[in-house]
């Protein structure tokens, strides 16, 4: 017997092997097997019982996960409808699409054996650290580490004392210390929820318009795509919360696939789901995103595998997981670029959980505030159903008032302004600080100044691998550049003229922070940013922070516009927004708006009255107007109308394809070259050409970069000249690396 598996290798074919075992001649199971000097994971995606590759040259499979159950056909189908979508091989898109340690053959023994869990009794609770001699630390250690957690894993236990299982075990039989054996590969059992007839009291009673979504999705028949377009604070979690509800309660198996923007939304929203969920056991609801070690990634896309996890809520990544029971995927904030992939496969989550749903015949629930222009204009169609939430749920929750601040006219007047905050702004906040509200600052610039110059001379700090300013970084007395990394000290004069008064220009979030602190005394500012976040759990702590009303002032990127919950901020300020008003990027308007309207969306959402301010030089601006009316449908509508004459997505398909050379020559001359060949395909005949040009940020690491864009009116002769044209690209030469983007979101 043959199987034809497949790797994790740009070629895009399947590779056949000899096949020995019966147990790898299964679709969907992963094996063993060698390739060239080495054995890699693969996939068997087809069992034949011949094979064209000469006999003396095949090879047999070496290995089978049998710890691991094959994925379905219908996964395997989803995988291959992503290649084929975005231009890649099946086994580029099936394999990074499993967790790492899975891709690892000699972890597979040991990677879902029985996890065993010591935790302490109440007795152990109440006698332990007494009943111990004082100076053996080793066992107090030990005990506190069981004190300070739910649960101590042996392995742990191990690892902090080479003996401490032979403690454990004496505890164990004086009653202090229980242990559980959690088998990673066990069915839960079936757990029936109470539907949502049966509220449990502590409920909030729905609004009719929540009332309403929940019903359509839960009496949506086979595949069923929902806009859900609720303005900020209107209870979209709610709906999600009894949707999901509904739907497992019906089937004591189902799945439910809820996706989050960001790792950051994922606490919260784990929290709000074991809350309502509680008679599911822990285990049942499991989380899926980059920020999971590696074990417990594993094991958590192993329970949604085996259908113990009920629930599994993730980043974009999760949209990929094995779900054999799957009946409902949520996507929350689905007009969120994060969800589209910007490495290796480009895809966009949003996308593949439409297709998932419509392969499996499920509903898919996109929620927003803001939808994606492409989402609405489906809507519009009649392809997706919309439901509104037009109302903060709430009780006497507004949406915010929206006050413009004419920053040529504070000038004109003469109105002092401390370092790029408007006397208003200040006043505002400063009247939230004597109430004890909060205020939110927002500024899409992380670092103290994006520019570091000389005045007499003219210089300005650049970064020598790359077309960039370096950014200049105060607390970590540092010049850092944005796009590769690199990073210098502070210089103390110029190093071309030797003028000693170079000087920060412009504003990022490390400056904004420390002119708050002097501009409003007495207020506790907190910063929260890429950069204030770095290490593991430190977003976390600092939103906590902010929830226990330890803080009177957050500043921050974009990071806190999204999705969060906060109850006492009655004030947004807004800085920094004009420049993307005139980008050469025609979805930076609709990024700005969403932007806008999701930061705004913090304010007055437990019913003070809430405010924005937003600072700007173009009050007159048509996407304020819009703003100050909380007016997307307006918005949407003109955007969309101003789309269609231009001949702009959604009203055409586009692909981009970008090379990366030693010099811009060889990027811009192999982008021709693929232009060129574009004659030899007939379906790209309906499709437009753009020149080839360089990107903005034209070098970076030293390596050049271009693009060139195509599109067309027909996404089948997109896609057919797409699938003609890379066996003809793969033929051509001259650069380091180039890459085809379909639907690119970044023009
Ligand atoms: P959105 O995601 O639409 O911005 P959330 O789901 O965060 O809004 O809900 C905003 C607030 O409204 C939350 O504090 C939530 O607990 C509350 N809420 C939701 N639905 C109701 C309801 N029917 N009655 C009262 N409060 C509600
Ligand atoms: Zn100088
Ligand atoms: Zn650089």
């Amino acid at each position: 017997m043959f199987v034809r598996v497949a790797l994790d290798h740009p070629l895009p074919t399947l590779f056949d092997y000899r096949c020995d075992t019966p147990e790898a001649a299964v679709p969907g199971t992963l094996v063993s097997v060698p390739f060239g000097k080495r054995h890699v994971v693969g996939l068997v995606c087809e069992v034949a019982t011949q094979s064209e590759v000469p006999a003396e040259r095949l090879r047999a499979v070496s290995g089978v996960c049998t710890a691991c159950p094959p994925v379905s056909t219908q996964w395997l189908g989803l995988a291959a409808f992503a290649a084929d979508y975005y231009q890649r091989g099946l086994g580029e898109v099936a394999l990074p699409a499993l967790p790492q340690a899975l891709r690892d053959a000699s972890r597979w023994s040991r990677l879902f054996a029985p996890q065993e869990r010591y935790r302490l009794t109440p007795e152990g609770r109440a006698a332990l650290p007494d009943a111990l001699p004082v100076r053996a630390t080793a066992l107090r250690k030990l005990a506190q580490a069981l004190a300070e957690s739910d649960f101590l894993l042996a392995a742990d236990a191990r690892a902090l004392h080479p003996k401490a299982l032979a403690a454990l075990d004496t505890w164990q039989a004086a009653g202090w210390v229980a242990l559980d054996v959690i088998e990673a590969a066990a069915m839960p059992a079936a757990t029936t929820l109470p539907g949502a007839d049966a509220p449990a009291p502590t409920l909030p009673t729905l609004t009719d318009e929540q009332a309403n979504a929940v019903e359509a999705i839960r009496d949506a028949d086979g595949f069923a795509p929902f806009l859900l377009h609720g303005v900020t604070g209107s209870g979209k979690t709610e709906v999600y919360l009894r949707a999901l509800a509904e739907i497992l309660a019906a089937k004591p198996d189902a799945q439910a696939l809820v996706l989050v923007p960001e790792i950051n939304l994922t606490p919260q929203f784990e929290a709000a789901f074991r809350a309502r969920f509680a008679a599911l056991d822990d285990t049942a609801i499991v989380t899926l995103h980059s920020g999971l070690a590696e074990g417990e990634r594993a094991r958590n896309w192993f329970a949604a595998h085996t259908g113990r996890a009920r629930i599994v809520l993730g980043t974009r990544l999760a949209v990929l997981a094995s779900l054999p029971q799957l009946a409902i995927i949520v996507v929350d904030e689905e007009h969120d670029p994060a969800y589209k992939q910007q490495e290796g496969l480009r895809y966009s989550a949003r996308d593949l959980a439409i297709y998932r749903a419509k392969q499996l015949g499920v509903p898919v629930v996109l929620g927003s505030a803001t939808p994606s222009l492409e989402s609405w204009w489906q809507a519009d169609q009649g392809r997706y159903k919309r439901l509104t939430l037009s109302r903060r749920a709430v009780a006497d929750a507004v949406l915010p008032t929206v006050r413009l601040i004419d920053l040529e006219d504070e000038r004109r007047r003469g109105r002092a302004s401390v370092e790029g905050l408007s006397g208003p702004l200040i006043a505002a906040l400063k009247m939230r600080l004597e109430r004890g509200e909060q205020s939110l600052v927002f500024l899409n610039r992380r670092g103290y100044a994006p520019q570091l110059a000389c005045d007499a001379c003219g210089w300005v700090a650049g970064c020598p691998r790359c077309s960039a300013y370096v950014v200049l970084h105060k607390p970590e007395r540092a010049l850092r550049c944005h796009h590769c990394g690199w990073e210098s000290r502070i210089p103390r004069s110029c190093p071309e003229c030797g003028n000693v008064d170079i000087a920060p220009m412009g504003r990022g979030t490390q400056r904004v922070e420390e002119t708050l602190a002097s501009a409003v005394p007495g207020a506790r500012v907190l910063r929260i940013d890429a950069d204030s976040t770095r290490r593991k759990g430190s977003a976390q702590a600092l939103f906590s922070d902010v929830h226990a009303g330890e803080v009177d002032i957050l500043v921050g990127t974009q990071m806190i516009a999204k999705g969060h919950d906060f109850q006492r901020v009655s004030l947004v300020g807004v800085l920094n927004a004009d420049t993307a008003l005139f980008s050469h990027d025609f979805r930076a308007s609709e990024r700005l708006f969403a932007q806008l309207m999701q930061v705004s969306g913090r304010a007055g959402r437990a019913g003070l009255p809430g405010e924005v301010l937003v600072q700007t030089r173009y009050p007159r601006h048509a996407l304020y107007h819009a703003l100050g009316r909380h007016d997307y449908v307006g918005f949407a509508n003109a955007t969309l109308a101003e789309r269609r004459d231009a001949h702009l997505p959604p009203f055409v398909y586009q692909a981009m394809l970008r090379a990366e050379g030693r010099t811009l020559e060889a990027a811009l001359a192999f982008l021709q070259q693929a232009a060129a060949e574009l004659v030899h395909i007939p379906a790209a005949e309906r499709v437009t050409v753009y020149d080839a040009v360089p990107l903005t940020i034209v070098k970076v690491m030293h390596v050049h970069r271009a693009q060139l864009l195509i599109e067309s009116a027909s996404r089948a002769a997109l896609q057919a000249t797409l699938r003609a044209w890379q066996p003809l690209l793969r033929g051509l030469k001259g650069v380091l690396r180039w890459n085809l983007e379909v639907d690119p979101l970044d023009i």
